[in-house]
């Protein structure tokens, strides 16, 4: 995550807190029970007990659904969507100690004007003001170029200022050395670090243990 560090004692404890939930946190991404708790209009709705959340956003059809499952375990936990663009709700899944939640995607070329309003208002909202909310995987695909759409994500994820992890899915369809090569692109086109930028892929699990491990810190940076 692009979380601010600073020094000394606390961030030493914390850190050492971080890396005990680290190793619980990989077993319970992969292992331990994720429950869907339900679908939501409400960009604040609160969920019962109250926990931190981390949420998973990028364009229909980038494997958002795909990712949700690999990072859980759990291969049928979210719907691979073979209808892009038609949710309009957040759904939430409950795992210990926090949710993750899986935003619409956005750019769906054919939905209509009042949907993509819509879609504004739930998002725009979700991020910038939901209180619990600890950081985002942002999601995009390593073959494409970041779209009109992605950059007003981009936008509005560098206003709401929260900690943002970004995951190229689907890397599995290009070369070590592509994958390489696009992760540089990425990082130069949006102006981060390559250690920012988390090459996945849910056939092939790559990068799924080290997005989990990013998930957990951000979770653990909140508390
Ligand atoms: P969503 O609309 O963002 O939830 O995307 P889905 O998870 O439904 O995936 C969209 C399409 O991409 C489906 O046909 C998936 O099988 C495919 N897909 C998703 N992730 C991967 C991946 O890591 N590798 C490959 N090769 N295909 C993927």
């Amino acid at each position: 995550m692009t979380h601010r560090r600073s020094g000394g004692q606390a961030e030493r404890s914390r850190d050492t807190r971080s890396s005990d939930r680290l190793t619980a946190g990989l077993s319970s991404l992969s292992h331990l029970p994720a429950e869907f708790v339900g679908s939501f209009p409400d960009p604040l709705v609160r969920f019962t007990p109250p926990l931190p959340e981390v949420a998973l956003i990028g364009r229909s059809n980038v494997g958002k659904s795909s990712l949700l499952n690999a990072l859980t375990g759990r291969p049928g936990l979210a719907r691979v969507s073979g209808t892009p663009g038609k949710t309009t709700l957040l759904n939430a899944f409950r795992l210990p100690g926090f949710y993750l939640v899986d935003l619409p995607g956005y750019g769906y070329a054919r939905a209509g004007k009042a949907a993509r309003a819509g879609y504004r208002r739930l998002v725009d909202r979700y991020l910038l003001e939901r209180p619990t909310l600890a950081g985002v995987v942002w999601l995009l695909d390593v073959r494409h170029e970041p779209s009109k759409d992605d950059g007003e994500m981009q936008e509005l994820l560098a206003r709401s200022g929260r900690p943002v992890l970004v995951a190229l899915t689907k890397a599995d369809k290009l070369s070590r050395s592509a994958q390489t090569e696009r992760t540089r692109a990425f990082a130069a086109a949006l102006g981060l670090h390559e250690d920012q930028i988390q090459l996945t892929s849910s056939t092939s699990r790559l990068g799924i243990a080290e997005l989990a491990a990013g998930i957990v810190a951000a979770v653990g940076d909140t508390e």
